[in-house]
């Protein structure tokens, strides 16, 4: 409303500019109006479209004949002459009480629909609705029919008709093309209106037009280029997220993970102290056989590059030894304590070494929430994050994570899934702090 008031004024303040020069005659003061005009005046006002620059809208206007009418100029003079057919059929057989407007309903800034409402008063002083469209190809000046937007074989009455709900077939007596005839079109629907049929109106429904709209997606198969290449909806990209877990296992808290992990299907990445695998062979097993990858955090949490070089390589090489003998295999992954390590160490160390890039410090924080919100706030794709499963408070974490994050479309991984992802094979003098960041 607020827009007609403003176009209003515009046109009230261009009618005196042209009464002071003298140019208009018939129009003077307000007094005399009524009296002196037999016709309205079809003053067009000619202004840019604010949404697309190879459009502009035509006004017409006059209050005392309670006409308003807007429609669209193109660049091309045979889509405007459909326009204004359209639009002067309505002018000459209603002269008053006429409002037209339009909507302008884009697919993109080339192919663009025209949807009109249109209202008048019948014969019989019933107010009357209704709705036409024009769909135009603004780079062509072409005019688009409903057949154009579907591959030339598709037979497009076969394929929507199934689809128009009970309540707008029961208002036709018959479906045919010219059924289809107003049509729009955005980025995801196709829109029909369907006006009553003729024959079964009465003034009741006169003029009820139903709008019958068909998702894009739906129909993709059957659409011709553009319309069904150009918005297609492509596969999101996998988002990839590893969590580990650090200083374990534990008795009491890491089966608690496990079941979590298995009943939300995600596999995660334990780093653990050989000692603490020796005294918890049955998690480990299980750990293994549910599909989790097993990774070396040193024999007893030291500090790698404060003890001796020789000292360290039994740290690095027991847990090794130790899984071997339970699972039949050693460890492919390593996490120095610390995440410390110097070029001495590196060199006795034949696995890649894995770090990490979110650490909410939940040995620190031994807060659930705020622990998850840490990660959730900062989690992208390829990430590692650092937790320890040895907290009660972590493993909750660790769940809330998931949850939500699962929920954004993250895939939990192991770290070597995620480091394999693009189907490298990690080097034993690699270092990964997350998917792609390297050392
Ligand atoms: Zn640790």
């Amino acid at each position: 409303m607020k827009k007609k008031y403003l176009l209003l004024s515009v046109f009230i303040f261009s009618m005196l500019f042209i009464s002071s020069c003298g140019k208009l005659k018939s129009i003077e003061t307000g007094a005399a109006i009524n009296e002196t005009k037999n016709t309205p005046v079809f003053q067009v006002i000619n202004k840019p479209s604010s949404e697309l620059e190879s459009v502009s809208i035509n006004y017409i206007y006059d209050n005392d004949y309670n006409l308003s009418v807007e429609y669209p100029s193109t660049s091309y003079k045979e889509l405007n002459t459909m326009v204004e057919e359209m639009v002067y059929s309505y002018i000459n057989e209603h002269k008053q009480d006429l409002s037209i407007d339009f909507e302008t309903i884009k697919y993109n800034d080339i192919y663009v629909s025209f949807k009109f409402n249109i209202e008048y008063f019948s014969e019989d002083k019933v107010k009357v609705s209704t709705i036409k469209a024009f769909t135009f190809d603004l780079e062509n000046g072409k005019n688009i029919l409903l057949r154009d937007i579907f591959k030339p074989e598709v037979d497009y009455l076969k394929l929507l008709s199934p689809k128009i709900p009970v309540d707008i077939l029961s208002n036709q007596t018959v479906i045919n093309e010219a059924s289809f005839d107003c049509f729009a079109l955005n980025k995801e629907n196709l829109m029909i209106y369907f006006h009553p049929d003729k024959s079964i109106v009465d003034s009741e429904v006169i003029g009820n037009t139903e709008l019958f709209e068909v998702p894009l997606k739906d129909i993709y198969n059957e659409l011709a280029p553009p319309f069904g290449t150009i918005e297609k909806p492509v596969e999101k990209e996998e988002k990839l997220i590893a969590l580990t877990f650090d200083d374990g296992p534990n008795p009491l808290t890491t089966p608690i993970l496990l079941d979590g992990l298995a009943q939300r299907n995600v596999k995660a990445t334990f780093f653990m102290l050989g000692m603490c695998i020796e005294n918890n062979q049955e998690i480990v097993k299980r750990m293994y056989k549910e599909g989790h990858d097993i990774g070396n955090h040193s024999y007893s949490h030291k500090n790698l590059p404060k003890i001796k070089n020789a000292d360290a390589k039994v740290q690095y090489n027991k847990p090794n030894e130790i899984l071997n003998s339970i699972i039949g295999t050693g460890s492919t992954l390593f996490r120095p304590p610390y995440g410390n390590y110097n070029q001495s160490i590196k060199e006795f160390i034949t696995t890649p070494i894995i770090l990490w890039n979110i650490d909410p410090e939940d040995w620190k924080y031994k807060d659930a929430d705020g622990i998850s919100k840490h990660i959730v706030d900062r989690a992208r794709d390829g990430d590692i994050i650092l937790l320890h499963d040895i907290y009660a408070t972590s493993v909750e974490a660790a769940f809330k994570v998931i949850d939500t994050l699962q929920e954004q479309g993250f895939k939990f991984v192991t770290v070597d899934e995620l480091i394999r992802r693009n189907g490298e094979k990690p080097e034993a003098t690699q270092v990964f702090m997350n998917k792609s960041i390297q050392k």
